[in-house]
């Protein structure tokens, strides 16, 4: 039985993508199989894990409305090790097309019961607005993690985000937790980043994950390569600090579950 996690904030450009991808690439490493759910019609993730969202013959899209399944319409991404569903510009006709069907909120959750025996983990790469599609994602996943910047507007839209998982949790899917909130392009010579950093521990306690991501080119330049960040350069800071947070993350699975 996988264990399924959605990367969510509505908030764009927070690290929601760069999170999935190095999370993905940095659980493949521990030897977990790991499949990455592109949930964003930028595609990002899927091109961030060397796949040409241009190319596909299949995608999230296809599954979403039942007209592929998963094990045809994944692929492998072979810089991370792990396979993906990808997605396009495609997905975002998905949207609306879905509206109309039954278990509209559910099509992800479904799909993915089919593959879950071949997975440790799952990850779901959600897109920036709290859509149809993230509620997919909310509806599928087992837990949530919540990238955040360190910065003056970061806790806005925070309990919006918190709302709308405990709405989820309670109507739709009771297996639904927030497992964390981790801070990412942190930039420790930043009296802010560190004002806001301590702030966040002292509202959120032990929700807040130890591992801080840093502010680190080397995982901005990875995406061009079609490299995740931990395999791009394991040596760099961001690369080391995306090992530690598998680790952590890994970790905290295990509490959660006593
Ligand atoms: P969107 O909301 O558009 O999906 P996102 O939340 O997925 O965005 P990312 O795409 O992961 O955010 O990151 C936004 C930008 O910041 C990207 O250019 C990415 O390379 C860069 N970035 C993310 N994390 C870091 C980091 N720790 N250090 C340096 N750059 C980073
Ligand atoms: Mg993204």
């Amino acid at each position: 039985m996988a264990k399924i996690f959605c990367v969510a904030n509505q908030k764009g450009g927070v690290g929601k993508t760069t999170t999935t991808v190095n999370l993905a690439a940095g659980l493949a490493k521990l030897d977990q199989r790991v499949l990455l759910v592109d949930l964003d019609p930028q595609g990002n993730a899927t091109m961030g894990a060397g796949i040409n969202k241009a190319k596909l013959t299949a995608s999230i899209y296809e599954v979403l409305l039942g007209m592929s399944d998963v094990t045809t319409a994944k692929l492998r991404s072979e810089s991370g090790r792990f396979d993906v569903l990808p997605a396009n510009r495609e997905l975002a006709g998905a949207e609306v097309e879905m509206v109309s069907l039954e278990n509209r909120d559910k099509r992800l959750r479904e799909a993915l019961a089919k593959v879950d025996a071949d997975y440790d983990f799952i990850l779901i790469d959600c897109p920036p607005a709290l859509s149809l599609l993230t509620l997919n994602g909310l509806c599928a996943a087992h837990g949530v993690i919540i990238p955040m910047q360190c910065e003056y507007y970061a806790l806005e839209g925070l309990s919006d985000l918190a709302n709308t998982i405990k709405k989820v949790s309670a109507n739709l899917n009771p297996d639904l937790k927030i497992v964390g909130l981790l801070r990412v392009m942190f930039d420790p010579r930043m009296t802010l980043s560190q004002q806001v950093s301590d702030q966040l521990e002292q509202h959120f306690g032990d929700k807040v994950f130890k591992t801080l991501i840093p502010r680190n080119v080397r995982l901005a330049e990875a995406p061009s390569y079609g490299i995740p960040g931990v395999v791009f350069d394991p040596a760099s800071k961001g690369a080391q600090a995306y090992i530690a947070f598998g680790a952590e993350m890994v970790e905290r699975i295990k509490q959660l579950e006593k």
